[in-house]
């Protein structure tokens, strides 16, 4: 079963900043109000996520980490409605299969939590503690037990872009929740809870404050609303374009067309505007039997969507030109 594990695991996780994504997701959706990143050389060693969420009991500390136990899906019907970021359960289970685990947790109420250390999938250690309530699970040396894994880990600058991708997509799509993350020591980010606005101004700098024009847009089948840069602000580089379906970071590139359209030539060829939007869909209209590590998603009327955005991109650009 170990193997079993393993072998999923390499689904799931496939470098540092996947971990880091399950575990930042599973303290959104423990309804964390403060979490806290703590990683290690690039997360090769070291990942430690703390939150102030729902924590867990004894019995769901143990059965975090068994494939498909999760507590968020109960039937078929629920997949059509799922809002929290997972619903597969197997995040823990791999991630357990290929790191040395320890967890500690405790629920609002209940008087003591539980520690459990687990060892590619093997628990080695339980028993009730003292802790905070919340969540606070360390993941260390990744791939110890997968030797051809670890080496193909990139060099540290690598690896810790991908967090920071990670760290970032999750912190946009949740401006309520603050979130800090130490890198060796050092801290990178430490973003208050507050208006979406602020939380881009804190993970980009002072300087987009006076670069973003507000953008809403609401029909029967969508809506759109969020921040889009200037023109002037257009970068020859990608990597500050963000779409959020539900909450849920996407990549997307008919959409990102859709964008640069609205532009209307107003940006040089080749340059992409900075935008932050989100996208609320009745989950009925997408496509969400995609593989949970890949950020593409299909709409059932993809060219609606792509008219949507554009009209409203262009009704933000509009106030530039006044
Ligand atoms: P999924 O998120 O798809 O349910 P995971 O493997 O990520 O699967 O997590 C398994 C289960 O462990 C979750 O359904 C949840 O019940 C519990 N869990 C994981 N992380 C936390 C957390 N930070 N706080 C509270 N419960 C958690
Ligand atoms: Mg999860």
């Amino acid at each position: 079963d170990s193997i079993a594990n393993q072998i999923a695991a390499g689904e799931v996780v496939q470098r540092p900043a996947s971990v880091v994504k399950e575990l930042l997701e599973n303290s959104v959706d423990a309804q964390a109000h403060h979490v806290q990143v703590i990683i290690r050389d690039a997360g090769k060693t070291l990942i430690q996520v703390i939150d102030d969420g729902l924590g867990m009991s004894e019995t769901d500390a143990r059965m975090c980490f068994e494939r498909h136990a999760t507590s968020k899906i109960r039937n078929s019907d629920d997949l059509f409605r799922i809002r929290t970021m997972g619903f597969r359960g197997e995040a823990l289970a791999s991630i357990a299969a290929v790191a040395q685990v320890e967890l500690r947790s405790r629920r609002v109420g209940d008087e003591l939590g539980t520690l459990l250390r687990i060892e590619g999938s093997e628990v080695k250690f339980q028993e009730s503690i003292a802790t905070l309530t919340g969540t606070n699970l360390l993941v260390k040396n990744l791939f110890f037990n997968v030797p051809a894994r670890r080496n193909f880990l990139k060099a540290n600058s690598v690896e810790m872009r991908h967090i920071l991708d990670e760290f970032q997509r999750i912190a946009l799509a949740h401006p309520e929740v603050s979130f800090s993350l130490y890198h060796n020591d050092v801290e990178i980010f430490n973003l208050y809870a507050g208006k979406l606005v602020r939380r881009i101004v804190d993970i980009f700098g002072k300087t987009y404050r006076e670069q973003l024009a507000f953008c809403q847009e609401d029909t029967s089948y969508i809506s759109v609303r969020g921040y889009i840069g200037k023109p002037e602000f257009a970068r020859k580089t990608r990597g500050e374009q963000f779409f959020f379906v539900n909450e849920r970071y996407i990549k997307h590139s008919y959409l990102h067309h859709a964008v640069i359209s609205a532009f209307d030539g107003t940006i040089p060829e080749g340059s992409h505007p900075f935008y932050v939007l989100f996208i609320e869909i009745d989950p009925s209209h997408v496509d969400i039997n995609i593989h949970p590590t890949k950020t593409e998603i299909k709409f059932d009327d993809e060219r609606s969507v792509y008219a949507i955005i554009m009209a409203a991109v262009k009704k933000a650009v509009g106030v530039y030109n006044m």
